[in-house]
């Protein structure tokens, strides 16, 4: 049976990829994994949002790099990974902020950056990727429970159909309802 493919960049590499590093770190329902090519498959960007995803770092190495990657990151939990950060938002957050040669916000949409994650890339996280010029596979109806901005860091948790800022510092845990102002 023929299968439509999806009008992707590097679908099929990507979606094998993906399920190898899936295999490999253990990933449950409640974890994340995403998976970037920033213009070719040569340059990787992987983001395991998984418990012990500091273990697997190597192997996934290896990996990206049996995919094709000359240049490949591992981002894995820590200290710079919120909560309400979901892993293509961590993605984003390394490119702008951390790599070597960062890509400013503005260049992003010059970069050819498509990110694959399985699972399904929210709404929330669809519409910034696409704001910035970034694709974003597939796309899911699901609404996530909260959101976390890449690069101001805002918070947000849901209500219904709104996402609510919150801001911790100044406020403690108070929730403040701005609808949805972010991007
Ligand atoms: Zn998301």
């Amino acid at each position: 049976m023929l299968e439509h493919l999806p009008a992707f960049p590097h679908f099929n590499e990507l979606s094998a990829l993906y399920k190898q590093l899936e295999d490999i770190s253990g990933a449950s329902s409640h974890d994340t994994v995403a998976v970037a090519a920033i213009g070719a498959m040569n340059d990787l960007v992987i983001a395991l949002k998984v418990s012990g995803g500091e273990f697997v770092m190597n192997k996934a190495i290896d990996l990206a790099r049996q995919a094709g990657a000359k240049s490949v990151a591992v981002l894995t939990i820590g200290d710079d990974w919120e909560e309400n950060l979901h892993s293509e938002m961590r993605i984003v957050r390394y490119l702008v902020e951390e790599r070597g040669s960062k890509i400013s916000k503005d260049n992003l949409k010059n970069a050819g950056i498509v990110i694959y994650c399985a699972k399904g890339v929210c709404p929330e996280c669809w519409a910034w990727l696409d704001k910035h010029g970034i694709y974003g596979y597939p796309p899911r109806k699901t609404k996530a429970r909260g959101w976390g901005h890449p690069l101001t860091r805002a918070n947000y948790t849901r209500s219904g159909n709104d996402l609510n800022y919150v801001k911790v510092a100044k406020y403690g845990d108070k929730v403040l309802t701005v609808g949805k102002q972010f991007g």
